[in-house]
């Protein structure tokens, strides 16, 4: 068995690597730190989604010297235009748009492919000497006297603080019996991305359609992320059709704005839950990114709300290591629960009202809805207010996300 580490991070994937680079990259800290992954060693980065990243991460990926590896890569939004159609309507009419502005004239929001994302924070992992032990997976979890061991096939290990970025599946979560909330919502969404004749100008587009919202996320180039969320049923159908023909479904589900489309990667699809963690903090152990929260990916949220989590629980176990105190504490660690529970049960609350509001295919909800966008689309003070909370700017912001050091 090895010795006992200050923080052991349990999951790999974007969550857990951006929680590493914090850590070891605080000025003075100097914590003793190992990443831990169930996936065999080196996979090329794979993840083709599209991702939505708010001014507020990206200010975080900046300080943390991931931005710089992926900015060029990324595009900018000029703004989002939201329609709520069916898929025969032939003009789908834009019942709210929003802006692209959070401060000191930045993008609200930027989109990157999924695969750059992952090579550059890869890169920085490398770049910075964090430790990652591929090909370990937890199968359970002991309280010792001044440590956690964490009990895996291979090697046990024993960290002051373990960290639980093991994805919405979390093995953390139950070996520590942390009960979770939430339910399936009976959707997929399928992810690809589209080459198209027409340029999007930056601008995103979500179509709410009778079985759910499609997303055209504008990425460089005349190229666009897709995220189209259907019924399982159909999704699985989906799937199940030779290339032509899901290319054909999806060109008549993104309507005619963007001209001929190709489509150049396989889709792949994601059945949709909501789930949170009864708690997100125990004695040496707390939970972040999906292991802690997932939400609807409707508004691109997921990957931001994980980021939120990241910056709340460095800067809260940095300043308790500069004081002396222990990191693994149950009352160092519900100070980043406290930070983080209400934000995230909010956002959560949000995407699953809109999810709901926007699936049934009835007049008369349809009119009411379609009237509530557009007052909202009117009033200029209460869409900042939400490209704010979509930002991340709103309640006390950590330092990360402000693009300071902790
Ligand atoms: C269709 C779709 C589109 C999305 N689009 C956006 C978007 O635009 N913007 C946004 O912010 N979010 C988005 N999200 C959400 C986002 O993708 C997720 O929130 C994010 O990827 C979660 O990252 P994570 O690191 O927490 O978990 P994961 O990516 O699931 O990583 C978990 C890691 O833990 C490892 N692991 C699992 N079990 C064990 C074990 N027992 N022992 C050791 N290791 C283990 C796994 O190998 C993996 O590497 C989207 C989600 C979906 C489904």
């Amino acid at each position: 068995m090895s010795a006992v580490r200050d923080v052991a991070i349990v999951g790999a994937g974007l969550t857990g690597s951006v929680l590493a680079l914090a850590l070891a990259t605080a000025p003075g800290a100097d914590f003793d730190l190992e990443l831990l992954d169930a996936a065999p060693a080196h996979l090329p980065p794979d993840d083709i989604r599209a991702y939505a990243i708010a001014a507020g991460t990206r200010r975080l990926l900046h300080a943390l010297g991931v931005w710089p590896l992926v900015a060029g890569s990324a595009q900018a939004a000029a703004g989002m235009d939201i329609s709520d159609t069916r898929l025969a309507e032939a003009v789908r009419p834009i019942i709210a748009s929003f802006e692209s502005e959070a401060r000191d004239g930045e993008p609200f929001v930027h989109f990157v492919d999924g695969r750059d994302l992952q090579g550059a924070v890869a890169q920085r992992l490398e770049e910075t000497g964090v430790p990652v032990v591929h090909g370990w997976r937890l199968t359970g979890l002991h309280q010792e006297a001044a440590a956690l061991r964490l009990a895996a096939r291979e090697d046990d290990r024993l960290a002051r603080l373990a960290v639980g970025a093991d994805g919405g599946r979390s093995a953390m979560r139950r070996a520590a019996r942390i009960g979770n909330v939430g339910w399936a919502y009976g959707q997929a969404s399928i992810v690809t991305i589209i080459e198209h004749e027409v340029p999007h100008d930056g601008r995103a587009v979500q179509h709410f359609l009778p079985g759910g919202p499609l997303a055209l996320l504008p990425l460089p180039g005349n190229r666009s992320g897709i995220v189209w969320s259907t019924p399982r049923d159909e999704a699985d159908r989906l799937m199940a059709v030779s290339a032509e023909r899901f290319a054909a479904a999806l060109a008549e589900a993104a309507g005619p704005e963007r001209g001929m489309i190709e489509v150049v990667e396989p889709p792949r699809a994601y059945p949709l839950e909501l789930g949170l963690a009864r708690a997100f903090v125990k004695p040496r152990l707390a939970l972040i990114g999906d292991a802690a929260h997932r939400v609807h990916p409707l508004a691109g949220q997921g990957f931001n709300m994980g980021l939120r989590d990241v910056a709340a629980l460095a800067e809260t176990v940095i300043e308790a290591a500069r004081r002396g105190e222990d990191i693994g504490a149950l009352t160092t660690l519900e100070r980043y629960q406290r930070w983080r529970r209400f934000d995230t049960v909010q956002l959560a609350a949000i995407t699953d009202a809109l999810n709901r509001l926007f699936a049934p295919d009835w007049a008369p909800l349809r009119a009411i809805r379609d009237l509530g966008l557009g007052l909202i689309d009117r009033a200029p003070r209460l869409k900042q207010t939400f490209i704010k909370e979509a930002a991340g700017e709103v309640g006390k912001v950590p330092r990360l996300l402000r693009g300071e050091a902790v």
